[in-house]
């Protein structure tokens, strides 16, 4: 098969299978002082990976303020503006109560934490941090200074900050109409500027893999914690690959084949970079002009799921909730459970879809219910990978919400969505 015909997600594929084998065979060589070490693993593959992923980072940014303002400009009525919002925020948070319940549920069935391989550690060694409350994230959901906001990467406040600016700018007539021709330009360069770093994307994928497999130890995983990562995995896996795609064929009668086939690079991109926020340009690439969705809805839906919506780090808290339970013999009561859901849904909206975001909410979420939260560090070792895992399936829940929130409101090109070819990154017209 020629290099043009294996198309850009085959290379990406390629590039992380590659990694992955190369990290693995270096392993055992990859000890403190090793050269293996100091050359690659902490010299060329950190280099490319960390060149990789700040390039996307830097892009975040300015791509949804810009594709924002854009969007919110250029819907006709405001009250779509709240529709929309209505619509993505309720279907985010039913997922991810879907998520987490399945979660427990198939834990309690499985007992992950009962097979008795494993000790208590009895030292703490995670920090939980405090659970921002509700009411907190609501009012912190304003920028007192968006410069600053979007200095912090703070994803909610731009976004707030941007749907203010877009509806202004549809309100204010010809300075408004001269604007947002200028915006349309350069979102439209930032998007070339994502095509771009595409090219590029199997050799950074390739480094980041190569790193990883390299750091990480395969002992670990069978010491006890198979089960805890098979079930985590496995309903991962469940999650991303069966009942997503239930969901948007029942919402909306289309396709889900087509949809898991666009989704597939995607998917890569995330699993090899852990964070669903560096990978909202490639999701908006993928839902823009792979599945068809309007920018007006896109703009807004894919960096909102970023940040609120993430069924696979749920998924992972529903299950590590009840093997850390389970390892520490303390039985969950109803009560309990239902707080998990809870503290673990609202958990999602406050915190930036960024790597290993998730321990971090499985301690508010542990310590919400009374459980010890150094048993995190029973689940650290193999968080990396399932981490991977977790973001790709939370950029899977975005991108399905998206194309449910947009036909129902007219705004998917369906012509597009069922084109197999649509958005290629080898064909130049649907590249800008
Ligand atoms: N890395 C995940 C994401 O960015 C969050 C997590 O589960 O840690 O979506």
């Amino acid at each position: 098969m020629s290099a043009k015909k294996l198309g850009l997600t085959g290379k990406i594929l390629i590039g992380m299978v590659a990694g992955a084998i190369l990290g693995v065979i270096l392993n055992p060589l990859n000890v403190d002082g090793s050269t293996v070490q100091f050359v690659f693993v902490d010299g060329i593959f950190r280099v490319l990976g960390e060149f990789f992923i700040t390039s996307l980072m830097m892009l975040v940014v300015p791509l949804v303020f810009f594709s924002l303002v854009v969007g919110t400009c250029s819907l006709s009525d405001p009250a779509s503006l709240g529709r929309l919002g209505g619509k993505a925020v309720g279907l985010y948070l039913m997922t991810t109560a879907i998520a987490i319940t399945l979660a427990l549920a198939v834990a309690n069935i499985v007992k992950p934490g009962r097979s008795g391989a494993l000790e208590r550690p009895n030292v703490g060694e995670f920090d939980a941090g405090e659970a921002p409350s509700f009411l907190d994230v609501l009012i912190d959901m304003v920028p007192r200074n968006p410069i600053d906001a979007m200095a912090e990467g703070n994803m909610l406040q731009i976004i707030v900050f941007a749907l203010l600016f877009g509806i202004a700018m549809a309100l204010a007539g010809k300075p408004g109409e001269r604007l947002k021709v200028v915006f349309e330009d350069v979102n439209e360069i930032i998007m070339k500027l994502v095509m771009l770093l595409m090219h590029v994307a199997p050799y950074g994928v390739f480094a980041l893999m190569a790193r990883v497999f390299a750091d990480l130890g395969w002992g670990e995983v069978l010491q006890g914690l198979l089960l805890y990562f098979g079930t985590v995995f496995l309903l991962l896996v469940f999650h991303g690959w069966v009942m997503y795609p239930l969901i948007l064929t029942a919402l909306t009668r289309l396709n889900p084949r087509m949809f898991l086939k666009k989704m597939a690079g995607n998917q890569v991109f995330a699993f090899s970079i852990s964070s669903s926020n560096a990978t909202i340009p490639v999701t908006l690439r993928t839902v823009k002009q792979r599945l068809g969705v309007d920018n007006s809805v896109a703009s807004f839906t894919v960096p909102l799921g970023a940040t609120i919506n993430m069924d696979g780090t749920a998924i992972m808290q529903g299950v590590a909730t009840v093997f850390i339970a389970q390892i520490y013999g303390i039985e969950l009561t109803m009560a309990q459970y239902l707080m998990v859901i809870g503290t673990a849904t609202l958990a999602s909206i406050g915190t930036a879809g960024v790597p290993g975001v998730g321990l971090i909410m499985l301690a508010m979420v542990l310590q919400q219910v009374g459980l010890p939260v150094e048993g995190i560090a029973l689940i650290l070792g193999v968080d990396r990978l399932l981490d991977m895992t977790r973001t790709a399936v939370n950029i899977t829940g975005d991108a399905m919400v998206t194309t449910v929130v947009a036909k129902s409101e007219g705004k998917l090109d369906e012509a597009i969505y069922n084109d197999p070819e649509a958005g290629l990154a080898n064909r130049s017209r649907s590249d800008t």
